[in-house]
């Protein structure tokens, strides 16, 4: 923000101030969520929660607050994800470290996670995997509202299973998921449990539609966890080819797509004959986001 030189009052850098004088920058730069975004630059710029900045309005800001607000409304101006700026993000109502090895959670993302709460919440001591962890956020959500759960939640990315695994410490659910590095069913070692549950937000964006995404996930999410294939089902596939040989009979498969996926992955599914009726749910903006199905008993 410019310097001033005068000091009538309204020339006074106050929480007022900054939040109207960041929330129009941002704006011109192409935030959808100006507001929100000086609020929560603000408020971890002071250390403070978003409603203490409403009850300290006229508060004027020192010189080291405005230097970092600053620099982080300069960064967020060119796209960068506010998530990523504050190293954390809501999702299911628990906080979670994010940095830039990492997707950063999406409220789409909660509609799996309900699913997958109620169709094995009767279940005592399920056994879950999860494939593509990167935050763990789905795995951890699954861990805190699935008491008796044991999850193993495996990544490709060694740098994403440190955020997953610092994650699970921090929600006290370190005891109940075991993190494992490898790509996709590879990670298994071939002994292990099967599963009555496997999880999955793959990655599913078409390779060439990433660069048409918005600037802040195409510019500086990592697109290990965007890049679908070709089609966008490449990981689908992969999924499939091993997903009976890793679930128990009865057991659940459940992933995240985009809205145009959901029929291309529910044929997929039916063509393996290995799985009962497919279920499709929509998420909260209505759009079909996630396929269930249960493996076949025999
Ligand atoms: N829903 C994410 C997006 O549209 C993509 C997530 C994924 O590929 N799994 O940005």
């Amino acid at each position: 923000m410019p310097e001033t030189t005068a000091s009538p009052q309204e020339d006074r850098w106050t929480v007022r101030r900054i939040l109207e004088w960041t929330t129009s920058h941002l704006k011109k730069h192409g935030s959808d969520s100006p507001r929100l975004d000086a609020e929560i630059l603000l408020a971890h710029t002071r250390h403070c929660s978003r409603i203490a900045l409403y009850t300290n309005f006229d508060d004027e800001l020192t010189d080291a607050h405005r230097q970092t607000m600053r620099e982080l409304v300069q960064r967020r101006a060119k796209a960068e994800p506010v998530a990523y700026l504050v190293g954390h993000r809501e999702f299911f109502s628990l906080d979670f470290e994010v940095n830039r090895e990492v997707l950063i959670p999406r409220p789409d993302t909660e509609t799996l996670v309900l699913k997958v709460i109620e169709l094995l919440k009767p279940l005592s001591g399920p056994k879950l995997l999860e494939l593509g962890t990167g935050s763990g956020c789905i795995a951890i959500a699954l861990a805190k509202h699935l008491p008796t759960a044991v999850i193993t939640a495996v990544d490709i990315s060694s740098t994403a299973l440190e955020v997953a695994g610092r994650n699970a410490k921090r929600h006290g659910v370190e005891q109940r998921i075991e993190f494992l590095e490898g790509d996709l069913w590879a990670a298994l070692p071939a002994d292990h449990d099967k599963f009555d549950a496997v999880v999955s937000n793959p990655p599913y964006i078409c390779s060439d539609e990433i660069q048409t995404l918005d600037a802040d996930v195409a510019k500086h999410e990592p697109h290990l966890a965007l890049d679908g294939g070709s089609d966008g089902l490449t990981f689908y596939r992969r999924i499939l080819a091993d997903a009976t040989k890793w679930l128990k009979p009865g057991g659940l498969l459940a992933v995240e797509c985009s809205g145009e996926q959901a029929e291309p992955i529910q044929l997929l599914v039916e063509s393996t004959k290995q799985f009962g009726p497919v279920q499709v749910t929509k998420d909260a903006a209505g759009k079909l986001r996630v396929v269930t199905a249960v493996a076949n008993l025999f």
